[in-house]
């Protein structure tokens, strides 16, 4: 590639919203046939809300709000902040949580006046759920909402559905990706039920759900394993390892540092569309070139 082209692409690049790090990325964007976005904060603003809570049989509304807002409140994660953010609205303070541990892509768990409370993904709760409860999780994940479930010393007392919208630029980006040839893929640590909504709704092609943070790189070389050339969009601190490993990394600019730093494009707009952009760009670039 000319240096001059590569300028003007970059010229281009930033009028479109991508920040192109080096040449080497517009080298790779052209050979991509799979592009692999990650759920949350990606394909969704990320503004994640309690929707919905259900408390089981003779455990009351506000235990269930207190035991689990204690222990999000030593949460990092959006799913936490938006149960504290609920408990706080309705009970005022929370009872402070000792022994907090975070447990990446799963949940959290702490201690909350001497009980022992774990809130995270129904799969990382061993107890059955009772049935009423295990009706409401499904019915949630069926209308691609996220389940969380309250366990307190070891018995299940509630879950909660949290929601967060797709972006408004998402559905459009992965049609126009189809019309270009290439194929859609999300890539989640959420359920796999909850990630077949979201999919379906944004015409996503393939989805990987239940992904630990640890295993997103992995899913990537699966994918360059198969022979496809690989791009990736995400945002999360999760997110970086997978966004170095893939052949073509894009982070959101609302992303995480981390995220910025491993990524070879930047998206500076949050508007879902420059990814087909750029990729249709970095093809026309080098037909010129050639
Ligand atoms: P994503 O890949 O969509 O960004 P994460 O890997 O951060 O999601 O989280 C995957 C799943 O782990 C969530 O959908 C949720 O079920 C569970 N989870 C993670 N952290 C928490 C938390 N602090 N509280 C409750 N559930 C959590
Ligand atoms: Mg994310």
């Amino acid at each position: 590639a000319t240096p001059t082209a590569l300028m003007v692409a970059s010229g281009r690049g930033a009028q479109l919203g991508v920040f192109i790090k080096g040449q080497q990325a517009l080298e790779s964007a052209r050979a991509i046939d799979t592009v692999v976005f990650d759920k949350t904060g990606t394909l969704t603003s990320g503004r994640v809300s309690v929707v919905d809570l259900h408390a089981v049989d003779g455990v009351p509304r506000e235990t269930l709000l207190r035991l689990a807002g204690a222990v999000e409140d030593a949460s990092e994660h959006v799913i936490g902040a938006a149960i504290t953010k609920l408990a706080r609205r309705e009970l005022g303070e929370l009872p402070p949580v000792e022994d907090f541990a975070g447990l990446p892509g799963l949940g959290a768990r702490g201690v909350v006046g001497g009980h022992e409370v774990v809130v995270g993904s129904p799969r990382l709760i061993e107890a059955r759920l009772p049935g009423p409860l295990a009706e409401s999780v499904s019915r949630w994940e069926t209308l691609g909402r996220t389940a969380v479930v309250v366990a307190r010393d070891g018995e299940v007392a509630g879950g909660f559905a949290l929601a967060d919208t797709a972006r408004a630029s998402a559905k459009g980006a992965v049609a126009e990706l189809h019309r270009l040839g290439l194929r859609t893929v999300m890539l989640t640590g959420d359920n796999r039920a909850t990630a077949k909504a979201v999919a379906a709704e944004l015409g996503i092609g393939e989805v990987a759900a239940e992904v630990l943070p640890a295993g997103k790189a992995e899913a990537i070389e699966k994918l360059q394993a198969e022979g496809r050339v690989v791009a990736m969009v995400g945002d999360g601190v999760n997110d970086a390892p997978a966004l170095a490993r893939a052949d073509l990394g894009l982070a959101m600019v609302t992303g995480t540092d981390v995220a910025l730093g491993a990524a070879d494009l930047v998206l500076v707009r949050t508007e879902l569309s420059v990814v087909p952009c750029a990729i249709r760009l970095a093809r026309a670039t080098l037909r010129t070139i050639r």
